[in-house]
C-alpha cells in the first residue's frame, strides 16, 4: 500500500505480514503492520518495512500554533499529552518528550464533567497552544478535538458515526470530543 503523504501515524495500515517484514517502528497486529509512530515510511530490499522517527530539530512552539498530540495519561481534571507535530510541519516531530497538559476547562466550550467521555488513552488530538511556558492545550473549536481514536477492547480505528465512534470489528460505541477532521488525516 503507497502511502502518497509519506508520514503515517501510530495505528496506520501499512500492509499485511504475506507482503512486508515487520522492522522498527511497527507492530504486526494479527498479521496487518500498523505504523507505532509518527514517521516516514521506508520498505528494504528485503521487504523490510519500517517507520523512522523524524530527527530533525523541533520547530519552536508559540501561543496559537496547533499541534497533534497523543493521549498519555487522563487525570480527573486534565489529560496529560505528548506533542506529536506542529501545524504546517508535519514533517517534524517534537522531541518526543514534549508534554502538555489539556485542562478539562479547556476541552470544549462548555461544562465538562468526566474527561473520560472526551478523550481516550493514546487517541490522536488535535489541540491548540494556549500557554507556551507550561505547554496547555485547549481542544475548544469544531476542528479541534480527537482525531483518530482507536478501539479499547480491540485496539481496531474508530470510525465516526454521526457524534460517536464506532468499531466496526467488535461494534464497540465509544464517545469523544471529536474533531470536524476526523479520521481526515493529520492536520
Ligand atoms: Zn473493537
Amino acid at each position: 500500500m503507497e502511502k502518497e503523504k509519506g508520514i503515517v501515524v501510530p495505528g496506520d495500515f501499512l500492509g499485511t505480514s504475506e507482503e512486508f517484514t515487520p522492522g522498527e517502528g511497527v507492530y504486526d497486529e494479527k498479521g496487518n503492520i500498523c505504523a507505532s509512530l509518527i514517521g516516514g515510511v521506508s520498505i528494504s530490499d528485503k521487504r523490510v518495512i519500517e517507520v523512522q522517527p523524524k530527527v530533525e530539530t523541533p520547530p519552536t512552539l508559540k501561543e496559537g500554533d496547533v499541534v497533534v498530540c497523543r493521549i498519555e495519561d487522563l487525570r480527573d481534571t486534565v489529560a496529560i499529552v505528548s506533542i506529536a507535530c506542529l501545524k504546517g510541519h508535519e514533517e517534524r516531530e517534537i522531541a518526543a518528550s514534549t508534554q502538555g497538559v489539556i485542562h478539562i476547562s479547556n476541552v470544549r466550550n462548555g461544562y465538562v464533567n468526566d474527561l473520560q467521555r472526551e478523550f481516550g488513552y493514546l487517541d490522536l488530538v488535535k489541540a491548540k497552544v494556549i500557554d507556551v511556558a507550561a505547554l496547555r492545550l485547549s481542544t475548544e473549536g469544531k476542528d479541534l478535538g480527537v482525531i483518530k481514536a482507536i478501539c479499547a477492547k480491540c485496539k481496531s480505528n474508530l470510525k465516526r458515526k454521526g457524534n460517536t465512534l464506532a468499531c466496526e470489528s467488535c461494534k464497540r460505541v465509544e464517545v469523544r470530543n471529536i474533531s470536524e477532521d476526523y479520521g481526515k488525516g493529520l492536520l
